[in-house]
Formats: C-alpha cells, sequence, structure tokens
C-alpha cells in the first residue's frame, strides 16, 4: 500500500554565522493510511523540527539540504512555493499545537474562528456554516455547543480550548494530522478526555497521524509504531508495544526505564545521565555515544547502520541483520 507520507533521508540545517549544522540527519520514515505513527525523544531530539519540515513552516534560519518528503498523489513538499503550501496547509494536512491558546485568536468567539475556517473551504451560506461549526464542537465533545459558540477563548478550559483546535484542524478533511504534543498542557483527567477523543477520530474518520510526545502513556494509548529520535537521528522504530517491551536501543531502554512506575514509588525516578548534545558537538560515530552504557570503541567513530530485527529497526553496533533474539 502506498504511504501517505514518505519521508526519505531527510536532512534539515540550521545555518549560523559560524557555518551550517545538521539537526536532522538522514531521516527516512512512512505513514499509511489510517495509522498513528508516534515520534518520541526528548527536547532537542528533532520532533518539533520534523514536524515543521512537513508542514512547510521551518524557522528562518533552517532549510532541508537533502532528501524528500512526498505527500499523498506523488506531490513532492520539498519544492513547494508558499502559495502551492496554502491549498495543502489545513486542507490535506493539518497541525495542532501543544498550546492551543496559540492556534486560537482571543479577542473572537471560538464558534466563530471555526466558521471562518469553514468559509475557507465551503461555499455555504452563513446559517449552514453556523450549524456545521457548532456540528463540529458536538463532534469533538464539547458540551452546550449553541452556547460556547459564543465564547472567547480565554473563557474557556485548557481541554475545551484543544478540542475548539482539533474541530479546526478537521475541517479541510485532512489525510494527515500533525499533533505536536497536543495533550501535555493539560491536567490528567481532561489529557485522557483528549486521547480518547484522538482514538474516536482513528476509528470512525480514519485519519492519519503524526504524533509527537514525550510521554509513553499516550503514545500506548494513540498510537501503531513509534520514531525514536535521538540528536536528529531515528535510533529505533517498531510498534508501540515492542518499544515498550522490548526495546532494543540503549536509548530507547532509557527512556523506557524512565517511565514513572507506581509500582517504585518513593524510589528516585530513573533518569538518562548526560544531555542530548548541542546541534555542534554532535559526533561523527553514534550520536548517543557520551550517555550510552553499553558503549564500545567502534560507537565513536562509526556510524551505526540501521537493521531490521523482527518488527524493529534499530541504528545500534550491538545489533546485526542475522540476529533473530533481542538481547536486552
Ligand atoms: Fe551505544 Fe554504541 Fe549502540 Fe551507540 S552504537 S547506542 S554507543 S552501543
Amino acid at each position: 500500500v502506498e504511504p501517505i507520507l514518505d519521508v526519505k533521508d531527510l536532512d534539515v540545517s540550521f545555518t549560523f554565522p559560524d557555518g551550517q549544522y545538521k539537526a536532522i540527519d538522514s531521516l527516512s520514515f512512512t505513514v499509511h493510511s489510517n495509522e498513528v505513527v508516534g515520534i518520541v525523544g526528548e527536547s532537542g531530539c528533532g520532533k518539533t523540527l520534523t514536524s515543521l519540515a512537513i508542514m512547510g513552516m521551518l524557522p528562518d534560519n533552517a532549510s532541508i539540504t537533502n532528501g524528500s518528503i512526498c505527500f499523498r498523489h506523488k506531490r513532492h513538499l520539498v519544492s513547494l512555493s508558499e502559495k502551492e503550501w496554502q491549498s495543502i496547509r489545513g486542507r490535506a494536512i493539518s497541525m495542532i499545537f501543544q498550546e492551543p491558546m496559540t492556534a486560537l485568536n482571543p479577542v473572537y468567539p471560538v464558534g466563530k474562528q471555526i466558521s471562518e475556517v469553514l468559509i475557507k473551504h465551503t461555499k455555504q451560506s452563513r446559517k449552514a456554516i453556523k450549524e456545521q461549526t457548532i456540528q463540529l464542537m458536538k463532534q469533538v465533545g464539547l458540551p452546550r455547543a449553541e452556547a460556547l459558540y459564543h465564547s472567547y477563548p480565554h473563557q474557556l478550559s485548557g481541554g475545551m480550548r484543544q478540542r475548539i483546535v482539533i474541530a479546526m484542524a478537521l475541517i479541510g478533511e485532512p489525510d494527515l494530522i500533525i499533533a505536536d504534543e497536543p495533550t501535555t498542557a493539560l491536567d490528567v483527567t481532561i489529557q485522557s478526555q483528549i486521547i480518547q477523543l484522538f482514538r474516536k477520530l482513528k476509528q470512525e474518520k480514519k485519519v492519519s497521524m503524526l504524533f509527537i510526545s514525550h510521554d509513553w502513556g499516550v503514545l500506548s494509548q494513540v498510537c501503531d509504531r513509534v520514531l525514536v529520535l535521538y540528536a536528529g537521528q531515528l535510533v529505533e522504530t517498531g510498534p508501540i508495544s515492542r518499544l515498550v517491551d522490548e526495546p532494543l536501543h540503549p536509548y530507547t531502554k532509557g527512556l523506557i526505564r524512565s517511565i514513572p512506575d507506581r509500582a517504585k514509588r518513593g524510589e528516585p525516578l530513573y533518569t538518562i545521565p548526560g544531555r542530548v548534545p548541542p546541534l555542534k558537538e554532535r559526533h561523527r560515530g553514534c550520536p548517543f555515544y557520551d550517555r550510552c552504557r553499553e558503549r564500545m570503541e567502534i560507537c565513536r567513530t562509526v556510524r551505526p547502520k540501521t537493521v531490521n530485527i523482527k518488527e524493529q529497526m534499530v541504528q545500534c553496533h550491538l545489533y546485526t541483520e542475522e540476529m533473530d533474539v533481542p538481547s536486552s
């Protein structure tokens, strides 16, 4: 089956007065129809930058320096003009950010904001647009949608605002939704309601999603597959259940070990020692070398190849293609 999104050998670099530095390095992955693919990694690993590259929204000093991003119907996103982008963003691909206030205008009622996006997509009467807006608000689980139509963003809770943003993202019936930490700013109860909403959208609307999160609990509930990014490189990928139960890469193992465990309440929470190397201090060998407890001499200078082990793909010198049983 042809993927909805096919990212191949993608490099994204930042240009500074002293030179150009790669922040995303040879990234390849696909998203298929009705598939939710998670991206996980610490801050500075390239999760958000990947989504901005796909949306054609990179900051001014960043650019795609190699590779391709192919979207459904063989549209090559890397070479699109800003005008062409306007027919894709919010229509074929839409994005949901962590903090809903950044996507909402504080001085307009939320219903009107949804209606305005609808007006751009359809040629219906005002009355029909308002009815459709209320319908959409109900679909994303907003109570008393008719009354909420006239509310301003500051009058709503964080969870309600995120539902408004999700409603706006659904308007163009996008083929792909990119959600960047969409539940991080919400408290636990609201977070679980929004996760249920994403699950419902996957089941009922058959949307495909790229779901960025640092929270394995959230990823486990929403995603089919997960990409683990470290220092701009894809170090492991596979079905979410495999990565949680049998992580292969030492970085994935560290991330899984860092998940708070109720059974270990009272014990100090494990954290991976060290930090993600800044952009200008990245290794030519394995990017995780400085923090890896299993490192070998070869890891310092030779970049590991990606190998397939069962349903997982891992980029680490500990593994070879011939292995079929993970050594964890
Ligand atoms: Fe550790 Fe070496 Fe594997 Fe990198 S390649 S994760 S340093 S064992």
